[in-house]
């Protein structure tokens, strides 16, 4: 047991006692130590763990708050993270009408490739197999490369029928 000064009046009180038998003034540790005790989570705190959990949770562990508290707060923590992150992770529809789309390019891609080659082969040249495609800027047409860019070849629509040039 020891003894600490009344905030009161001075004299010295046991720290154990309720209230300063001298001047009967609360004892201010021991009321301190009450408040501690059954802390409860005030509007205050609790608007700012359920807005900015990240920030605000760690309150709770300062003396007094009870298991229950911080578990809650925590555990909120966690629902809020889960709520942010589970939008990042999951692929959102956009980025999956994308890679379709890029599917698609790819195919349309290869389906020139393969009408290319069959194209220049009808036409008695040698192309085994496309490098690339580009099309022409200003008429339908496309240069093709072909076989480790071997080859190149021209192909163009002249009044609805496509001629093959080498290059
Ligand atoms: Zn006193």
């Amino acid at each position: 047991m020891a003894t600490i000064k009344c905030t009161e009046c001075d004299n010295k009180i046991s720290d154990s006692v309720k209230f300063c038998p001298h001047c009967g003034a609360p004892n201010s540790q021991d009321e301190e130590h009450e408040e501690h005790e059954g802390r409860t989570v005030g509007f205050l705190l609790g608007s700012g763990i359920l807005f900015l959990p990240l920030i605000f949770s760690w309150f709770t562990l300062r003396k007094g708050y009870s298991a229950k508290a911080r578990f809650m707060s925590f555990a909120w923590i966690y629902v809020t993270l889960m709520i942010t992150i589970i939008p990042i992770t999951n692929k959102s529809p956009t980025s999956q009408a994308q890679k379709i789309e890029s599917r698609k390019q790819k195919e349309n891609e290869e389906n020139l490739k393969r009408t290319a080659a069959n194209l220049i082969n009808a036409y008695g040249y040698s192309c085994d197999f496309v490098d690339h495609v580009t099309p022409f800027a200003l008429s339908e047409g496309f240069n093709v490369f072909c076989e480790n860019s071997r080859y190149h070849y021209e192909i163009e629509n002249k009044g609805g029928n496509w001629i093959v040039r080498v290059k």
